[in-house]
């Protein structure tokens, strides 16, 4: 399959050299070129009894059809089992509500999932064209607002020998999200930008356009732009949405057939997804997109509420980000929205599929509360999604008799300095936490501007 940009002015190209570049030579976001039929998954997942299928083998099953005819092929299924070696529950928590639990990878977030499979791919991409220049070294360049820089360097630690350098804003991130940044050793540099994470993205984007690193490194890029990570993600909406529903793969249907009538529309997996960067939101999109049932994807939003008020007025407004409690959603300029856009150019139709949503600090905190007397501790960003389930949903609207699953996009325990004072108890850390924080850490502090970062990477 080839890879086309949703401005349509860069040449298709083949997965990996998408993967290589992330972002498209015309500065639009890679899409595939063509869908394949639901018809194709029905008879893949049938042919190979997919309810016997882990995770990582239904991924391998799905995910192939993207990697036809690229050399990443042959290691797909490989990179699957390595990559999603931890569990993927979704545990119901009352009769209409299950929670889809994206969190137990190392470092708990769901941006293992993508981290994990972008590393591996990086892993056997690595060789060829970037040996043949040896003067420039690869090295992976990320900002990160919270929780993608600790995916990163953590799946690019395990994987690969490639250089990290990660840039965060001081004082923005939770303590135990700035040491699963500091903990790596020499491979990955986190550097405390004094200023915000837009001043750490246009960082970045300056390092990416500049003759000197050019000359001296050879770039990569690890945001949520990059396929590699948006495709794992839609895996695991495709898997949840067979599993955890009543519906068969015989069941699966093109997409433009599944909303003539409203019983049909009611058919399938509903989600409520935290979203900032908005490539959880996409990757559910093209799960249905392929013709998973899935019935509705919901945005769940923090005070940044660009999305929300596209829905509303039909005008995208990009603006400066607002910080909030769930940070790592602290997003004015959803970049992946490009994609959304290019799979619904028009409003009414997205409508008739989503909606989203904006949550305060304070509906976050009382969430959280409201949460422990449910049995559940939730991190402030799935606490979003919580909301919008909760209070938000069925105002006035209570004709569901359909199950909703709230989609926990991080353990609690990365956030415990906000969660504890609202509930109870501690909130017990995971081994795999645990591990990471009794590692020594080390930060270097850094101005926002390029020099200095030229600089401090020289040494
Ligand atoms: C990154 C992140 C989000 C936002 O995900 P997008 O795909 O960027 O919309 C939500 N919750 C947590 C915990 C995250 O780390």
């Amino acid at each position: 399959m080839k890879f086309i940009s949703t401005r349509g002015l860069a040449l298709p190209c083949p997965l990996s050299d998408a993967i290589r570049q992330g972002l498209a030579s015309d500065g639009g976001l890679f899409v595939p070129s063509q869908w394949p039929s639901p018809q194709y998954f029905s008879q893949i997942l049938r042919d190979s009894k997919w309810k016997e299928l882990s995770f990582s083998q239904f991924a391998g099953k799905v995910l192939a059809t993207f990697f036809q005819e690229d050399p990443l092929a042959e290691h797909l299924e490989k990179i699957c089992e390595k990559a999603f070696n931890f569990p993927l529950p979704c545990v119901r928590i009352d009769d209409r509500t299950q929670v889809l639990e994206l969190f137990h990878g190392p470092t708990s977030a769901f941006k293992d999932f993508g981290a994990r499979f972008l590393a591996l791919c990086f892993n056997q991409l690595e060789p060829d064209p970037w040996k043949q220049n040896s003067k420039r070294q690869p090295m992976v360049l990320v900002a990160t607002s919270g929780d993608t820089g600790g995916a990163v360097a953590a799946a690019f630690s395990e994987f690969t020998d490639i250089p990290v350098c990660i840039l965060y804003p001081k004082g923005q991130v939770s303590q135990r999200q700035e040491q699963q940044l500091t903990c790596w050793g020499e491979q990955v540099r986190a550097f405390s930008v004094v200023g915000t994470f837009d001043d750490c993205q246009r960082l970045i984007k300056e390092a990416f356009l500049s003759t000197y690193f050019r000359d001296r490194y050879n770039l990569i890029s690890a945001n949520s732009i990059n396929l590699a990570r948006l495709l794992p993600q839609m895996a695991y909406f495709a898997y949840t949405s067979l599993k955890y529903t009543s519906l068969e793969p015989e069941s699966l249907e093109p997409t433009s057939l599944k909303y003539e009538s409203h019983s049909q529309a009611s058919k399938g997996a509903r989600f409520i997804i935290p979203s900032g960067n908005m490539g959880n939101a996409v990757a559910a999109l093209w799960a249905q997109k392929l013709g998973f049932p899935i019935a509705k994807v919901i945005f769940a939003h923090n005070a940044n509420s660009t999305i929300p008020d596209y829905f509303k007025t039909g005008q995208y407004q990009p603006r400066a980000s607002i910080s909030t409690l769930a940070n790592a959603m602290d997003v004015g300029h959803p970049s992946n929205f490009e994609r959304v856009l290019s799979l619904f150019p028009d409003r009414e139709a997205l409508s008739k599929i989503s909606a989203a949503f904006s949550v305060t600090d304070s509906q976050i905190m009382e969430t959280i509360r409201f949460g422990y007397s449910k049995g559940q501790i939730w991190c402030p960003h799935t606490a979003t999604a919580a909301y919008v389930r909760y209070y938000l949903l069925h105002t006035g609207n209570l004709n569901i008799a359909e199950d909703e699953i709230i989609v926990a996009t991080a353990h609690p325990a990365k956030f415990e300095s906000i969660v504890e004072p609202l509930i109870p108890e501690k909130v017990k850390v995971p081994s795999t936490l645990q591990a990471l924080l009794s590692k020594p850490s080390l930060k270097i502090e850094i101005d926002s501007n390029l020099e200095t970062l030229a600089e401090k990477l020289k040494n």
